[in-house]
């Protein structure tokens, strides 16, 4: 095991991160910008390090400086978290350069992945099934273009190779608006990933964004846990998470599971990663990409399995061999997130930072609070607006979303705006209730559009 782990984040995964360390008995670096001093992360860590200014470029996604910070205090492993360096593959290279384990899969592994063209294409040689689509980059001058569409048919797609976070994607749904929409989706790809390239797939119509976590350890071995359903998003970005979904069966849950594992093994994964799946009505199922990394919304599957994703992804890095199976692994109940996000749902999700007045957060049975927000804490503009991710557990779906309900009635953060009424509304909605919506849900039948 390792002795000694650097933290390359910041906020809840960063705390997050500390606590599953603090259990391994493995001590905790803490890194910050100059805007994180007070950041609970870097009171709950061993040992701090200031990185750099308050710019991720300067500061968290500074390599030579973290690296540094690494040397000087003696980390022997560094756990990337999400996000900022989690999927760079220059820097697993830097860690493994310097002697220090990167806490996650190889670099070939987050290579293959992370070009979303390649790895469909990979998947395809490895009989995972994919959504029809261009399989390469496409451009508005080509005259080929709009036949290219017409043969994928209407609703199409067009995504940005190195996407993330629902950046770079616009649906198109005549050839009108084909040239403009992909000019429009190539500059949002290169102002968030400094990649232009765009492709082109079907739009499968009211989907279902259904992922599968998969672990695998040193000696080929691989596992996946029971799905999650994220299919409740807001500018193609994840807003509620639940597990296990209400729209997949065990026959479903089955089939895609080992199409996730076989996903797994053909780029020879170790650690913990996500296999996501787009699902039409008629449950067809494709592969839409791999994230090589801890998700946001592990905590579902960690209630409902028992199993703690980050202990096991550390245990996985260090060596040690993958101790359960796909088959025996029992489902506890139902669990699901709301992602509380410091931002104004009524004024179409504009970040609202601030400083924090008088906080309440929920606790009481079947509740977990992953946060690193407190009474007095300033949340600084230059980062993610997630501030507290609230869990619910409970016998059944039912009770869990009525245990949800509780909880975000008790929810008290004063001078900010944040999503926490959105999310009472969304568990209150009839629809959602009943289970088993899609992607449109939010637009539809919460915002009307
Ligand atoms: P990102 O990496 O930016 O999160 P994803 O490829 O994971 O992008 O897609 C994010 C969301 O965008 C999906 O959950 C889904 O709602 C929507 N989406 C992506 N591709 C398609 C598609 N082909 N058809 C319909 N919806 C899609």
């Amino acid at each position: 095991m390792f002795k000694k782990v650097l933290i390359a984040n910041r906020g809840e995964i960063a705390c997050r991160i500390i606590r599953a360390c603090r259990e391994l008995g493995v001590k905790t670096v803490a890194i910050h910008s100059e805007a994180d001093k007070e950041n609970m992360h870097v009171k709950l860590a061993d040992q701090s390090i200031c990185v750099g200014p308050a710019s991720s470029s300067e500061s968290y996604l500074n390599i030579p400086s973290i690296i540094a910070a690494a040397e000087i205090s003696g980390a022997d492993a560094i756990h990337p978290g999400y996000g900022f360096l989690a999927e760079n593959t220059y820097f697993a290279e830097v860690c493994e350069a310097c002697g220090i384990k990167f806490i996650g899969p190889k670099k070939e592994s987050i290579e293959r992945m992370g070009d979303k063209i390649a790895a469909i294409e990979l998947m395809k040689k490895a009989g995972v099934p994919v959504v029809p689509g261009s399989g390469g980059p496409v451009n508005a001058d080509d005259p080929k273009v709009a036949a290219l569409a017409k043969k994928i048919g209407y609703p199409v797609i067009i995504k940005a190779t190195a996407g993330g976070g629902g950046k770079g994607m616009r649906i198109v749904v005549s050839e009108e608006t084909l040239k403009n929409s992909i000019i429009m989706a190539q500059e949002e790809a290169k102002r968030a990933f400094g990649n232009p390239d765009v492709y082109m797939e079907k739009y499968v119509e009211e989907p279902h964004h259904i992922e599968f976590q998969i672990l695998g350890d040193a000696y080929g071995k691989t596992c996946y846990l029971p799905e999650r359903d994220c299919s409740i998003q807001r500018r193609h970005q994840k807003l509620v998470e639940e597990s296990p979904s209400p729209f997949v069966d065990d026959v479903l849950r089955k089939k895609m599971g080992k199409a996730a594992k076989n996903a797994a093994a053909a780029v020879n994964y170790i650690t913990v990663g996500t296999v996501e799946f787009l699902v039409d009505k008629k449950k067809n199922f494709y592969f839409m990409e791999m994230n090589t990394r801890i998700q946001v919304e592990h905590p579902v599957t960690e209630m409902i399995t028992g199993i703690d994703l980050v202990k096991e992804q550390i245990k996985l890095a260090a060596g040690e061999k993958l101790s359960f199976d796909s088959e025996k692994i029992k489902i506890l109940g139902h669990a699901i997130e709301c992602r509380i996000n410091a931002e104004d749902p009524d004024k179409d999700f504009i970040p609202s930072p601030g400083t924090i007045g008088r906080l309440y957060l929920p606790g009481g049975p079947g509740i977990r609070l992953d946060s690193h927000v407190y009474s007095g804490y300033t949340i600084p503009p230059f980062y993610d607006s997630l501030i507290a991710k609230i869990i619910a557990q409970g016998a059944d779906r039912e009770e869990a979303i009525m245990r949800m309900q509780r909880a975000l009635k008790e929810v008290e953060i004063e001078g900010i705006k944040n999503t926490s009424t959105l999310h009472y509304k969304i568990m209150a909605n009839e629809k959602f209730r009943k289970g088993g919506v899609s992607t449109d849900f939010l637009p539809k039948y919460i915002f009307g559009r």
